[in-house]
Parts: C-alpha cells; structure tokens; sequence
C-alpha cells in the first residue's frame, strides 16, 4: 500500500491538526491518543512516511529504526510507565485492525491492564 498523504497522523506532523504531544526529536513524535483506552494512552510515530511496521522495518534506516525506539522507551520512561509495566501495541493492516495508515506504536499503562486479546 502506497504511503498516503492525507492520513491523520501525517496532518499532525505536519502541524495542521493540534495533537497533545508529549515528545518530539528528530526521529519521532508522541502525543496523547484521542480516544484513551487506558489511563495513560500515548501514540509514538516516526517522522518517516512509513505505512506500518512490516514497511518501517523493511525500509526505514538503522538510524530512524534506532531513534523511533529508543523515543519509545524514553517516552515510556517520562511518563512513569517503566516501573509498573505498560504494554506497546503496534495494530498492522486489516486483521490488526489498523486504522491510521503511518506506522505508530501505541503505550498503554497507568493500570494493570485486561487480557492481550479478546475477542
Ligand atoms: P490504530 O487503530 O492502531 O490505527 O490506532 C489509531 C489510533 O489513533 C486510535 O487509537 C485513535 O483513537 C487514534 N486517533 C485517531 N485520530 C487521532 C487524533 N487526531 N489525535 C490523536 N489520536 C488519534
């Protein structure tokens, strides 16, 4: 799949949507989910136009695939999840239900959370 311009995330990196953002370098950005469904629900995204992690992984360079994680432990670490645990989701293509087509992994934590799956 073509990487699309127009998705939501891409207006956010390009400042023509507000997002509530937590970090910012020159890899990534992460900024609160619109729609928590955790106490605390941030998303990572990398500034790259990846569609999804198979195209992340494929494609981007070891520089931006080091710098996108490391954000995501930093962020994980800011914020206060690292001791209690936090569970990272990264939803792919149809049967993974992602619905933003550029490449974000979700943080979730600030309780101790439900099954990895249901349903
Ligand atoms: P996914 O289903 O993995 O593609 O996740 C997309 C996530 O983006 C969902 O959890 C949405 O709640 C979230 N989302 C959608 N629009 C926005 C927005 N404008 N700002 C922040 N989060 C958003």
């Amino acid at each position: 799949m073509p990487y699309d311009d127009n998705n939501i995330f891409a207006k956010i990196l390009r400042g023509e949507i507000p997002a509530k953002k937590v970090h910012e370098d020159d890899h990534a950005v992460a900024f609160h989910d619109l729609y928590a469904k955790a106490p605390v629900h941030v998303l990572v995204i990398p500034k790259g136009k990846y569609v999804s992690i198979d195209d992340f992984g494929a494609n981007a360079s070891d520089a931006e695939i080091a710098g996108f994680y490391r954000a995501v432990a930093k962020v994980a670490k800011d914020l206060g999840l690292s001791d209690a645990g936090f569970r990272t989701i990264a939803n792919t293509g149809l049967n993974g239900g992602q619905e933003v087509p550029h490449f974000h992994v979700h943080l979730l934590g600030g309780k101790k959370l439900g099954p990895m799956v249901s349903d």
